[in-house]
């Protein structure tokens, strides 16, 4: 017999219920602000944009919200995911640890975001929304929206950036196969594109101007709805199907983790593997719990606690979180979902309550740890992913300094079949570890000094460090 290296459940083992961690946080996050009044916004404010089940997961308070059957029949295609232990990983590294991941990379999508994307476009199908518009950076959430709303009848428009159009065709692909349609961002659709385009008429885009087009479209038309691949509660909520898998896959295999980790770009796959994790924190388990983000885009580890707009374009409300500023460009590293400037209010408010740690890298040592475990695994990391890894690998040699046994799970969020361009750079020695920006860090915060403040503000970056 080889030993075991897999753990996988039943579909009916799938967990029925999503977990909330509004109800187990030592502080709830202070509510986002209207832009305009400072008041905090209600559900007629987000009414517009969000059918109104969706808003009511963004402000609840239970414990445990029941999924739909129709959003499990879908899940059920590809998971429950399963739970790896990676042992030819350990072997390499030498280290007495026991490392497992969770493999979000098995969705049609091949990552995580189709977890939020279907129910979403279950619940927009439900209200009788005929259409969604939303916008992607390198295709990710596109796709896994397209695949979404393909399975409820929903029609699709993708505002891609348009760098990324041209320059990344092969999600803009996916997103066709699926059904969606992709128009490239700026466009001459939108009052917001074409006032950019006159502006700028070579304008390569940018995620704020794209949010900015699917937005107004969404506002504009009745039968049309927005939809958000990360940061917002509801999002992070659906994601927790992870989590609570990976909590029955580890007692199958019989251990619990000291430390718990992932990626974090907007928070929504850290928040899906860790949630379940901090319930088990608050009622008395001793386990420790990190968040990974870019050297280049350190929202937790350099930012400030602070009132700040989601977007560049400050169309959204103001919400509390860890910022960099709303005007902060990260340089283009290839971990294109985690260039952003701030982080779920959730994820930000764990952090200010000290329930979770974070750490950064920079983006060379994320790839050296994509190799290393694409060559002891097999499975090729999506480059955000990598930056999971990365900070497992140094617990595991930490654990194997310390001569002790040590207990690793990070959640891989997706493969990287669709970022060989930035492997392919890897390795003819192309990529270069963009320094932080600190004189760019320094303007973007200064420009959010007028805003209002959450409690909690001092100023200056919390700056805890993991390990
Ligand atoms: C989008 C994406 C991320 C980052 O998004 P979060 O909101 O932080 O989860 C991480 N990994 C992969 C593979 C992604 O596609």
């Amino acid at each position: 017999m080889s030993e075991e290296i897999m753990y996988t459940l039943k579909t009916s083992e799938m967990p029925k219920q999503w977990y909330n961690v509004l109800a187990d946080m030592p502080n709830v996050p202070q509510p986002p602000l209207h832009p305009g009044t400072g008041q905090p916004i209600g559900p007629q404010d987000l009414a517009p944009l969000f059918p109104m089940a969706l808003i009511e997961q963004e402000v609840s308070a239970e414990r445990w919200i029941d999924i739909p059957q129709e959003v499990l029949d879908i899940y059920a295609l590809w998971r429950p995911s399963p739970l790896h232990r990676a042992r030819r990983l350990e072997k390499v590294l030498g280290t007495p640890a026991k490392i497992f991941y969770k493999y979000e990379g098995g969705s049609p999508a091949g990552s995580h975001k189709p977890n939020t994307a279907v129910a979403q476009a279950y619940y927009n199908k439900k209200a009788g929304i005929k259409k969604i518009a939303t916008e992607t950076g390198a295709g990710q959430w596109g796709s896994a929206m397209s695949l979404a709303c393909n399975m409820f009848g929903l029609e699709l428009l993708v505002y891609m950036v348009k760098v990324s159009y041209e320059q990344k065709p092969y999600r803009r692909s996916m997103i066709q196969t699926w059904g969606g349609k992709v128009i490239a961002s700026p466009s001459n659709t939108t009052n917001a594109g074409r006032k950019i385009l006159e502006k700028y008429p070579n304008s390569t885009g940018s995620l704020g101007i794209a949010i900015s087009e699917a937005v107004e479209v969404a506002a504009t038309n009745a039968d049309t709805n927005y939809a958000l691949g990360s940061v917002l509660n509801h999002v992070l909520l659906h994601q927790t199907v992870i989590g609570l898998e990976a909590q029955k896959q580890m007692q199958m295999a019989g251990a619990y983790p000291d430390v718990v980790i992932g990626c974090c770009g907007g928070g929504s796959n850290f928040g899906g593997i860790a949630h379940p994790y901090v319930a088990d924190k608050a009622h008395g388990k001793k386990v420790r719990i990190v968040s990974v983000e870019p050297a280049s885009c350190p929202s937790l580890t350099k930012g400030i606690y602070a009132y700040d707009f989601g977007d560049t374009a400050q169309l959204t409300p103001l919400i509390p979180s860890f910022t960099l500023g709303h005007d902060f460009v990260p340089p283009g590293i290839h971990a294109g979902g985690l260039r952003y400037h701030s982080v779920a209010p959730i994820t930000s408010q764990l952090y200010l309550d000290d329930v979770i740690e974070a750490a950064s890298y920079p983006q060379l040592e994320c790839f050296e740890a994509a190799v290393t475990f694409a060559r002891s695994e097999g499975i090729i990391p999506a480059p955000e992913s990598s930056h999971a890894i990365r900070h497992a690998i140094v617990e595991a040699r930490n654990a194997k300094e310390e001569g002790k046994e040590r207990v690793i799970l990070f959640n891989l969020s997706g493969h990287g079949h669709f970022d060989m361009g930035a492997y392919d750079n890897y390795f003819a020695g192309k990529l270069i570890d963009d320094s932080m920006d600190e004189a760019g860090i320094e303007r973007a915060l200064k420009a959010i000094e007028p805003l209002p403040k959450p409690k909690g503000y001092t100023g200056r970056p919390k700056g805890v460090v993991a390990v």
